[in-house]
């Protein structure tokens, strides 16, 4: 297994023989594979059998959807509201929400995780922060040891917000940047100095917070090669975060419309993204951050960078975690839970989102049972994604099947891979290549049964590298 940095054989040709729309398997199957039929009676039977798992940790994600505006390169579930106001209604259904589930789940199912995401969850003062707090783990209490994480845009979060979070018990903040460079902000017409956000890195370290994250993303117009490096550069001197997320940035204008003030012109693309990715891996990884997964980073003293040395890092809708929960709850709308052997997806808007907690009713509206068949691709996908290889001995024994026979049309797939060395092939597994992991969606995807089915009208996805 190798977690290390190698560009060498990266070229243009891999990029253009790889480079198309694929899934980033936060779940699988994913999102867009979720049907109706799963709705909020269903919803509640799998919370009913996840209910006699009292020993058992859970984890909770909080979707709070608002944002003062809609910065151009957005591509969250978002509701966009200048004034204040908004968000004190949607407490209280939130509040309803977290009723109707501790209805069904009981009060004994501790939380050992906690994620608040958005929008932008410091749109609430600290007093609703306090207040939503309470309300959550009062219903559903937190492990000692939970992991309690926010995302916040250091732009509207005060140092007030900082405090309050703190003496919650929060230990994981997140904050978006995307880019330093004045010119690109200018472009993406989201303007955040980068010593507000050092004034933020520093309030939270010296208030207690265990790990300070920043979201940085390439991709967006007039970033360069040398510009992001700089970038990277400054992060890492300035702000010296724990992790460090990379996104690439998805250009989607048929799915968010607001993406169409952008300038495309001024789109890097193909190998020019490409570099701007390659060249922000090379700098974290000569200042000694581990790589992790598709496009994160951490600190080798960051327990996310220890769990990765110890096999121990997982992968669900928060994206990579230490943290292994038997059932992961979503609260808000837009949420997504997995939920015994089951994905289930809340309302998408408000309004819908706001009647069906109205009536009692879950406010799950598409969902999807995972079938014995789900579960053993699920497993393998996630193993390559966390671990960079795949061990047959390790499926044989879990899954009581010969993957050599069961994936013998998944690994044909992979020939041309192992061709290009992104993979390597072996009678008892594979492992990715350190050229490979900047394709590790596509190493994935023919172990995609739902993707191999679709048609060419079919799920869009961004694009893989
Ligand atoms: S602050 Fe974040 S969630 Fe809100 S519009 Fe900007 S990018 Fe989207």
């Amino acid at each position: 297994m190798s977690f290390t940095l190698d560009v060498r054989g990266l070229n243009p040709n891999l990029l253009a023989r790889y480079d198309r729309p694929g899934p980033r398997y936060t779940s699988y199957p994913t999102a867009p594979h979720f049907g109706a039929d799963y709705d909020s009676s269903a919803y509640r039977d799998r919370l009913a059998k996840a209910a006699s798992r009292t020993d058992d940790p859970l984890s909770m994600y909080v979707h709070l959807p608002f944002c003062h505006e809609r910065c151009t390169f957005c591509g969250c579930n978002v509701v966009i509201s200048p004034h204040r106001g908004p968000e004190e209604d949607y407490l209280v259904t939130l509040t309803r929400e977290l009723d109707l589930l501790a209805d069904v789940l009981g009060s004994r199912r501790r939380l050992n995780q906690l994620h608040w995401g958005g929008g932008t969850p410091t749109f609430l003062s600290p007093e609703q922060c306090e207040r939503l707090f309470g309300e959550i783990t009062t219903r559903f209490p937190l492990t000692d040891d939970a992991e309690v994480a926010i995302e916040v845009d250091p732009c509207v979060t005060t140092m007030d917000h900082l405090a309050t979070l703190a003496r919650l018990g929060f230990n994981r903040i997140s904050m978006g940047l995307q880019d330093t460079n004045p010119e690109v902000q200018r472009a993406v017409k989201r303007i955040q100095p980068l010593e507000l956000t050092r004034e933020h890195v520093d309030e939270a370290r010296r208030l207690g917070f265990q790990s300070v994250n920043i979201d940085l993303i390439y991709g967006l117009p007039l970033q360069t090669e040398a510009s992001f490096r700089n970038c990277v550069r400054s992060v890492i001197d300035e702000l010296t975060p724990d992790r460090v997320a990379c996104f690439s940035y998805a250009h989607v204008p048929w799915i968010k419309p607001h993406q169409k003030q952008l300038d495309e012109n001024q789109l890097p693309g193909g190998w020019e993204k490409f570099s701007l990715f390659t060249g922000a891996a090379h700098e974290f990884v000569e200042a000694g951050y581990a790589f992790v997964g598709f496009d994160h980073f951490a600190r080798p003293d960051d327990e996310l960078a220890r769990a990765l040395a110890e096999d121990r890092i997982q992968r669900n809708f928060m994206g990579y975690t230490v943290m292994p929960a038997a059932d992961q709850v979503g609260v808000g709308v837009t949420a997504i839970g997995d939920v015994a052997g089951s994905y289930a997806a809340n309302i998408k808007k408000l309004p819908a989102y706001k009647r069906s907690i109205d009536a009692g009713r879950l406010p799950v509206d598409r969902g999807l049972i995972r079938t014995a068949e789900d579960e053993l691709r699920r497993a393998v996908i996630h193993r390559i994604i966390c671990t960079l290889q795949l061990d047959f001995g390790w499926v044989e024994r879990e899954f009581d099947i010969d993957p050599r026979e069961h994936f013998a049309d998944a690994l044909a797939q992979l020939q041309p891979m192992a061709a290009d060395r992104l993979v390597e092939l072996a009678d008892d597994g594979l492992a990715v290549t350190p050229t490979g992991r900047f394709f590790l969606r596509n190493i994935c995807m023919p172990f995609d049964a739902y993707l191999r089915a679709a048609d060419d009208d079919g799920p869009k996805y961004s694009r893989t590298v």
